[in-house]
This record gives structure tokens, sequence and C-alpha cells, in this order.
């Protein structure tokens, strides 16, 4: 059969049917090809936001043994991030077209290969930064500039760098979020339901431990506008796409 659903659960316990019928749905109207992992995770640092949805390297550990044995490692699969938490608030059962617009637009990360496009464009980022590098260590070896005069101008060179490449990175990541959120409206047809749910979502992520490290990259992010807009901004945008 060529279009059987095959939804590989990364879980600790049985997904809840109706979960499993919005993703399998989903699934479908996205028409993702290959196996799909569904993770249900408790709190961890390294996914900050209540549902993500990629192509990512992904260590598979199988927790229905009992214990954490290592079963594969499988790379770029498609990869569907729930937080129990996220679930908490947005109930599959309560809030089904919600939940819908929420995963909705986690597929369409998936489906446009997201992840592979920010990768390649942090490696074309560092990878200018190594030529810069290159070429004022070329500089310095010539010996025909005062080596005081080459740090300067070297240092102005990579803070403009930073600046102009971090401007463009961001502003790629927003609008993904934007084309993300457009996807949605399409396949669902539902703009109401996603600017719902994203209500729903962003009220409660207030529990993150403001350590310095957090704080730092708070002020990164907000240097150079974040990888999402606001929500407002969000849910602005999602109101006109409805009088198109
Ligand atoms: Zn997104």
């Amino acid at each position: 059969m060529g279009n059987e659903i095959t939804i590989n659960l990364l879980i600790r316990e049985e997904l809840d049917p109706k979960l499993y019928d919005i993703i399998s749905v989903l699934r479908d109207k996205f028409e993702i090809k290959g196996r799909t992992y569904v993770q249900i995770k408790e709190e961890d640092r390294t996914c900050p936001s209540d549902f993500c949805g990629g192509i990512s390297p992904t260590l598979l550990i199988d927790f229905k043994s009992g214990k954490k044995r290592l079963r594969d490692l499988v790379m770029c699969e498609n990869t569907l991030v729930i937080k129990r938490r996220g679930l908490k608030k947005i109930n599959p059962n309560k809030q089904p077209t919600e939940l819908t617009a929420i995963l909705a637009h986690e597929f369409s990360h998936i489906f446009n290969k997201d992840q592979l496009i920010w990768g390649a464009a942090v490696a074309l980022i560092f990878f200018g930064f190594i030529c810069l590098g290159g070429l004022f260590w070329l500089i310095t070896l010539s010996n025909l500039f005062p080596l005081v005069g080459i740090i300067i101008l070297a240092a102005t060179f990579f803070l403009i760098y930073i600046v102009v490449t971090g401007k463009r990175y961001y502003r790629l990541r927003r609008d993904t979020e934007a084309r993300c959120d457009r996807d949605v409206v399409t396949i669902t047809q539902n703009a109401d339901a996603l600017v719902r749910g994203l209500k729903i979502i962003s009220g409660a992520n207030t529990n993150v431990k403001n350590t310095i490290w957090i704080k730092v990259k708070r002020r990164w992010y907000n240097f150079f506008g974040g990888t999402h807009p606001p929500i407002s901004e969000r849910i602005q945008y999602i109101e006109s796409l409805k009088m198109n």
C-alpha cells in the first residue's frame, strides 16, 4: 500500500488516539513521505518551545523495553517534538482544531525541510567568517600595514559581517515562520483556530528560568529581531490572510 500511515512513536506511553488522528491527517495533507517520529518530551533545555517540527538527526531510545536502551541513530528524519507541557495547555480532546493548527505549522517546517535550509545558511555564514579571517591573516603576513591598524580594521569588518549576516539570517527565520502560518491557513482553512492556538500556547511560556545565559541569548535575539515575530504581529498577519 503506497499511502499507508507509518508513524513511529518514540514515547514512554501510547499516543492519545485523538492526537494520533490529528497527526495522521496532517501528515497526509502535507504528503509527508517516509517515517515520522513523534516524541512526547518532558521539559528540556534544547528545545524551548512546546511544539517543534523538523528534520533532525534523532537519537532513538527505546523506552518500551523498560530501560533507556539505545536503538538507533536516524539522520534527517521527520520529527515532531511535543512537550507534555504543551499538551497540558492545548489538549487534543478539548481543543482539537487549535492543536491541529499548531501542529500544521510544525508540519510545514517538516514539509519544507526548514532545518536543513537554516543549517546551510549558518554553514555559509561560518564559511564567510573563516574566509574573512584568512584574508586578514594574509594581509598581516604581507607586512604592508602596521599590525594595530590591521587589528582595528579586522575587528570592524568582523563586526559589520556579523551584524549584516545575522540580520539576514534572522530575517530568513521570521519569513519562514510567516510562511508556516500561511500554510496552516491554506491547509486547514481555519485562521481563527491558529490565532486561538497561538494565544493559548503563548500565554504560559513564563516558567523558563532566567539564567545569565538566557538573558544574553534574549539580548542577542532582540538585537537581530528574533527567530519568531512577536505573537501579536503573527496574529495580525494571520488576520490579514483572511481578507484574501
Ligand atoms: Zn515555527
